[in-house]
């Protein structure tokens, strides 16, 4: 009776990369990893030998990463993504950045959420975690991370954060 299948439910929210970042939806947030020997923070978490060449250590906790930082770098994605990913007509590059996390003392790659353009973008800017679909199925929202101009009353850009 396959045919007669349930009519369109809720779909699951699901992480699109299992144990990367937290599914709080209001702050969610990347996890790490921190050296118990050093205190280095990786993302994603290493698990068995510390990179510090310094650093004898194999012991880690996990560790949720700061949720705002700074534009290191951006670019703009102009591909079309790869079949079966199902892109909007027509198609809108997006922007990703680099964002440096200045306690982690690391950046992070990110795509920024829809609707940001590079030309909304610059250097310094203070940006802020969220979490947005990346793709779907019947069954399933596949979540990552993603970018957000944080709110600042100072920005004259303010109205693109919205
Ligand atoms: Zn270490």
């Amino acid at each position: 009776m396959l045919h007669e299948m349930t009519p369109r439910q809720i779909k699951n929210r699901v992480p699109a990369i299992e144990g990367w970042f937290t599914l709080d939806e209001s702050a969610p947030a990347l996890l790490g990893s921190r050296c118990g020997a050093c205190g280095t923070v990786y993302f994603p978490a290493e698990s068995y030998f510390c990179k510090n060449p310094a650093c004898d250590g194999s012991e880690f906790s996990p560790v949720p990463l700061s949720r705002r930082g700074r534009v290191w770098s951006y670019t703009d994605a102009r591909y079309q993504p790869p079949s079966p990913y199902v892109a909007a007509d027509p198609y809108e590059p997006f922007a990703l950045v680099a964002v440096e996390l200045v306690a982690e003392k690391m950046v992070v790659l990110g795509q920024v959420v829809p609707g940001i353009s590079v030309d909304d973008i610059a250097v310094g800017d203070e940006v802020e975690l969220v979490l947005d679909t990346l793709y779907e199925d019947d069954e399933n929202e596949y979540l990552v991370w993603k970018w957000k101009p944080a709110a600042s009353p100072a920005s004259p850009r303010a109205g693109a954060s919205l």
